[in-house]
């Protein structure tokens, strides 16, 4: 029996029949750009994350890049990312034209450190971006108040946080902005490509529908230089659907999490760690190990799939190259890259897999140990 890392299947499945209707409604309304499907998922998700403005765009990393750009911020500005995010947050800074500071994460929780943050800034910092990374909220409330004392802004990289919660009030409505993507294996997934901004402030929110439309506020006219990255309404309408049910989705997320942290254990593992405020989406349940090439091979025969999240940090990506960091710049988000592993988890995962990767798990983590 093999148990996949993800089946993204079985979502489709589970819901075929409203996900067939939602699709062929669209397919009849002759709306196939922006109109009624759109706004009304945006309204949806602004609800659900308890912001006043959602913004519908292509994808996560243009909910990123536009979000900045919608702040102004380019060419000589400095923006903090973790050194150890998905490439994509720093892919976003590297697209308006800015520098990435690269910042150590918290070494227990993988997020950024705010007493870190504080240290790397300088007079040209103008936005701090957390990722929430593995669906774990970031400690929002120190960079908010950093932000706060430095004239700074937040933008959140959300992309893996759907329905986190920090100090019990959902992430979407925290920062300046958030920045989401609907990619298909998120824990909110659309049918393709698929993104989004959520915000309060409601300059940004059409600073970053104009940029995503052409620059265009007004048909024809055109105020900047924009791009085109819309939310598609085929995608909306299976997102509003799916939202529906991301409650449900992700409790049974969050079952499969406490069984791994009830049921795992050894020397050389190290398990998330949840902090008090934090209620994570557990987008990605991400174990550490030394051993993590033999216990990633030891499951791979047992025909458990793992994946690692991420095999190599952004300075070391040869994308990066001409920033020149050698190995050892990132000491922390290095150690990570080695070290970490991710668990299948998803809402499809039956319990007798559960079971399965903790007994095979479980074994190989003795027999390494031996
Ligand atoms: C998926 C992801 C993105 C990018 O989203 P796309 O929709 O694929 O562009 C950005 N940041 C993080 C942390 C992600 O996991």
């Amino acid at each position: 029996m093999t148990v996949p890392f993800l089946d993204l299947r079985a979502a489709y499945l589970e819901l075929r029949r409203e996900i067939e209707e939602a699709v062929a409604r669209v397919l009849a309304s002759g709306w196939y750009v922006g109109g009624p499907e759109v706004d009304n998922f945006e309204q949806a998700f602004a609800d659900y994350c308890g912001t006043k403005h959602c913004v519908g765009v292509g994808n996560g990393l243009d909910a990123l890049h536009l979000a900045l750009r919608a702040m102004d911020v380019g060419f000589g500005d400095e923006v903090i990312v973790a050194s150890n995010s998905y490439i994509a947050t720093v892919l976003a800074v590297s697209m308006v034209g800015a520098t990435p500071v690269l910042v150590e994460p918290d070494p227990r929780t993988h997020n950024l450190d705010p007493a870190r943050v504080e240290a790397a800034l300088t007079p040209r910092t103008r936005v701090i971006l957390p990722t929430h990374l593995y669906g774990q909220p970031a400690d929002l409330d120190p960079l908010l108040e950093l932000g706060q004392r430095r004239g700074l802004r937040l933008l959140e990289d959300a992309a893996q946080a759907h329905g986190a919660r920090y100090k019990g009030r959902r992430i979407g409505g925290h920062g300046d902005a958030v920045a989401w993507s609907f990619y298909p294996s998120k824990n909110l997934g659309a049918l393709g490509d698929a993104g989004a901004v959520t915000t309060n402030d409601a300059v940004l929110a059409e600073r970053i529908r104009t940029l995503g439309n052409y620059g265009s506020h007004r048909r024809y006219v055109n105020e900047v230089r924009g791009v085109n990255s819309r939310l598609d309404p085929v995608q909306a309408a299976v997102l509003g659907l799916k939202l529906r049910h991301l409650e449900d989705w992700n409790s049974r997320r969050t079952a499969v999490a406490t069984h791994y942290r009830q049921a795992l254990s050894g020397d050389d593992l190290e398990l998330p760690i949840v902090p008090h405020w934090a209620e994570p989406a557990w987008h990605l349940f991400v174990i550490q190990t030394d051993k993590r090439e033999l216990l990633q091979q030891g499951l791979a025969g047992t025909g458990v799939e793992t994946l690692i999240h991420y095999p190599i940090p952004p300075h070391r990506q040869q994308a990066y190259a001409d920033l020149g960091f050698a190995w050892g710049a990132f000491p922390l988000a290095e150690r990570l890259a080695e070290r970490v592993l991710s668990l299948p988890i998803g809402p499809h995962l039956s319990e007798e897999h559960v079971a399965q990767v903790v007994a095979f798990a479980q074994s190989a983590l003795q027999r390494l140990a031996a």
